[in-house]
């Protein structure tokens, strides 16, 4: 009786909002105005409310989100930005991209930003903190906040896996100076192609953000200053509206297929992920960690069940950024979750036979 589980998938997540998203489309398609129009508007008035931050401004995608908005901070080369050693690929370029070098800190127990490691790393030419909210965890940003504020430092959120991840009562994105979401498909609040935002509580960035994404245009054909092309599209847009209006479900949904493994996978040879106090996750992920990793993909393969390592190759280690003369061995903890961290399968619209076959195969495993 062996099912077949992708560690991911998409379509169902589409077909769960069939209709809406499909009248939606066809509302763009038919309306003769693809971008810059009323629905990139209504999104980001939507998300801004959602986020409860008092801007948003679409952009192409999470990657332009960030190294956008180091652009828009000054920082370029010659400045440090310190950011988690265990991020993905693309925060990373988000600041190299400007000429700024990472300085890397290694991760704590829940894979963020480890707090009590920052001030070692903060040298004169330091300028911003980048957190990056793994797996839809969120950071204690109250706390590095503090440490910004003493040091005189600009904190950007990568907020591309933690859409309504929220740290207290506040939502991720707004702690800092600028909040960055991708909504690459397989994001919780996924488009259908690729969009990012940022989301900031400064209206005169805000402003800039809006510009630049434009070729530095206000109006048209008047280039205020040297930009970029990164605008979100109508479609892009208004598929976002539709998934929107269901994120908080569709997080909700994940939320209870994480709890089921959480309360159901009992093996000792896996860790399971651990959520810090006063942080609301919102599943972007859900990773364990075993040592003996490869025995178990094949296990889980042979078992039909797919599974994804996110990621295997920390970026000091990675051949783009030898450059950055990082030898292995430089972060052992972030090293060590390369070598150890699994993401099970997870995906909304995923069934409850589904995990309960997971977890089944996972607690037997090794036994
Ligand atoms: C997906 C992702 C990005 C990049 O977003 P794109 O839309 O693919 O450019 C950046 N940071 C993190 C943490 C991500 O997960």
């Amino acid at each position: 009786m062996g099912l077949n589980i992708l560690a991911n998938r998409l379509d169902k997540g589409f077909y769960m909002y069939q209709a809406e998203l499909e009248e939606a489309a066809l509302r763009v398609l038919r309306s003769g105005w693809y971008i810059n129009g009323k629905e990139v508007k209504s999104f980001e008035a939507e998300f801004a409310s959602y986020t409860k931050a008092k801007y948003c401004v679409g952009l192409a995608s999470g990657l332009d989100a960030l190294w956008i908005s180091f652009r828009l901070l000054n920082i370029g080369a010659g400045d440090e930005v310190i950011v988690q050693a265990n991020a993905y690929i693309a925060c990373v370029m988000g600041i190299t991209m400007n000429g700024a070098t990472p300085v890397f800190v290694e991760p704590d127990e829940y894979f963020n930003l480890d707090i009590a490691k920052i001030e070692a790393a903060i040298t004169p030419k330091t300028k911003a903190i980048l957190v990056v909210h793994l797996y839809g965890q969120a950071s204690n940003m109250p706390e590095i906040m503090i440490i910004a504020k003493k040091h005189n430092l600009y904190v950007v959120e990568d907020c591309a896996q933690a859409h309504g991840a929220y740290f207290g009562k506040t939502m991720c994105g707004n702690f800092g100076d600028i909040g960055c979401f991708s909504f690459y498909p397989s994001k919780n609040l996924g488009a259908f192609g690729d969009a990012g935002a940022i989301i900031t509580n400064d209206e005169d960035l805000a402003e800039q953000f809006r510009v630049f994404r434009n070729y530095g245009s206000e109006k048209r054909y008047y280039n205020k200053v040297v930009g970029t092309n990164s605008r979100l599209d109508e479609l892009q847009a208004a598929l976002l509206r539709i998934r929107l209006k269901h994120l908080d479900e569709l997080n909700d949904e994940r939320k209870k297929l994480c709890d089921y493994y959480l309360t159901h996978l009992v093996n000792p040879l896996i860790e399971l992920p651990k959520i810090a106090a006063n942080a609301g996750a919102v599943w972007h992920q859900f990773v364990i960690r075993v040592k003996e990793r490869a025995k178990l993909i094949k296990y889980l393969e042979h078992n039909g069940i797919g599974s994804i390592i996110h990621y295997p190759i920390p970026p000091h280690l990675s051949e783009a950024y030898a450059f950055l003369g990082h030898e292995k061995g430089s972060f052992p903890i972030t090293e060590e979750y390369a070598d150890t961290v699994l993401s099970l399968p997870l995906y909304n619209g995923m069934g409850l036979d589904e995990i309960e076959y997971v977890v089944k195969a996972i607690n037997e495993y090794g036994a």
